[in-house]
């Protein structure tokens, strides 16, 4: 049986590059398993994760509906998936202690991405704990043992297969460690120990900045398109990307990252070959270029968006949704956690 979890942080309106990259790859998943099979799907709002960065209480209250709404918007159905907010199931918390106790801090200190959103170099905890940003409140406890509470998530639900980008197989790879050890501890298959399916498809690069990432938490909205913008809007911030000042439309040359992007964009939008999409364009006009692109993106967008209005409309609907998924995690979640328990001296 083929068991997935995965989740996202509800830190904002997911961008095509978050979509393409990720969240369509939950629905192609979540389709491809047939229903009747015992195979099931677990995804999440991460909302205990965005913890580690401070949050303004009602953006983040916001923010946990607009992502249970998109996530319906674009397809992933409540009753083929168990889609639910991480927090509202206690047993993630419970089972991070309980990891956490079998986690040595060497490993956690190795993991990149608390360095990284830190914007420290490579350093070693003993250098770091030393300076002042390691005793200020941007760098507190969660920030640091967030993979022990990934590896809980992903564990909690005997995950066999765990779709992920690039910069999270480090804390995959953890997971997998912490819990062979832990059931080389006691001599038992608790855990299951999850393969990663890993997303190789290439990044959406920055509609204004084509070398760095489309991110979410860029300061300039023209560098990325949202799963709700408007189709003006759409039309603007494609209209105003980069280009370049070779003539025609060419792929895979290092010298027009601008033109690369946008051919990836429409190539992964539209199922095709990036090669084949340079050569219906190639002797179009950039404007002309983009102008199509941008049929293509509002064409495939609007769906959502239309989707997206009417779930928002519909909060009872959502709340009752979210309670649901709450309920099936928790069934899961429950006799795992208790048999661990017992297994570590706990329980009656
Ligand atoms: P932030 O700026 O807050 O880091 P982000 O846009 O990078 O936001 P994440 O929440 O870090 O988004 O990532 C969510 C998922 O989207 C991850 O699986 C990540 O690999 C994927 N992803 C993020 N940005 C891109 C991108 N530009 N192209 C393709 N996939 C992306
Ligand atoms: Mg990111």
């Amino acid at each position: 049986p083929c068991r997935v979890v995965s989740g996202i942080q509800p830190t904002g309106i997911p961008h095509i590059g978050n979509y393409l990259g990720s969240l369509r790859q939950w629905v192609d998943i979540q389709n491809s398993i047939p229903s009747s099979s015992s195979s099931q799907c677990f995804f999440f709002i991460a909302d205990l994760h965005a913890l580690t960065v401070p949050q303004i209480p009602h953006d983040l209250y916001q923010r946990r509906i607009d992502m249970l709404a998109i996530l319906l918007s674009i397809g992933i159905d409540p009753l083929r998936s168990t889609l639910f907010f991480q927090s509202e199931v206690p047993y993630h918390t419970e089972l991070n202690w309980l990891m956490g106790c079998h986690t040595p801090m060497g490993h956690l200190n190795r993991m990149t991405q608390w360095k990284s959103k830190l914007q420290l170099q490579e350093m070693d905890a003993v250098t770091f704990f030393n300076t002042s940003l390691a005793s200020s409140g941007q760098f507190n406890l969660g920030l640091f043992s967030y993979p022990v509470l990934q590896a809980a998530d992903i564990l909690l639900y005997g995950a066999t297969h765990i779709p992920v980008g690039k910069d999270q197989t480090q804390h995959i790879e953890l997971t997998r460690t912490i819990a062979r050890k832990i059931n080389s501890t006691y001599k038992k298959d608790l855990f299951t120990i999850p393969d990663i399916i890993l997303n190789s498809s290439s990044s959406i690069m920055a509609l204004k900045q084509p070398n760095k990432k489309m991110s979410k938490s860029d300061q300039n909205s023209k560098n990325y398109i949202l799963l709700t913008d408007s189709e003006q809007d759409i039309r603007k911030k494609i209209a105003g990307a980069a280009t370049d000042n070779i003539e025609g439309i060419t792929y895979g040359d290092v010298n027009r990252p601008a033109i690369n992007n946008l051919i990836n964009i429409t190539a992964a939008i539209t199922d095709s070959s990036p090669i084949a999409i340079a050569e219906k364009f190639k002797h179009s006009k950039h404007s002309e270029f983009k102008s199509s692109i941008a049929d293509i993106v509002v064409g495939s967008l609007s769906p959502f968006t239309k989707s997206y209005q009417q779930w928002k409309a519909n909060p009872t609907e959502l709340q009752a949704i979210a309670a649901d998924g709450a309920k099936k995690a928790t069934d899961q979640a429950y006799p795992f956690v208790k048999n661990f328990k017992n297994t570590l001296g706990l329980g009656v």
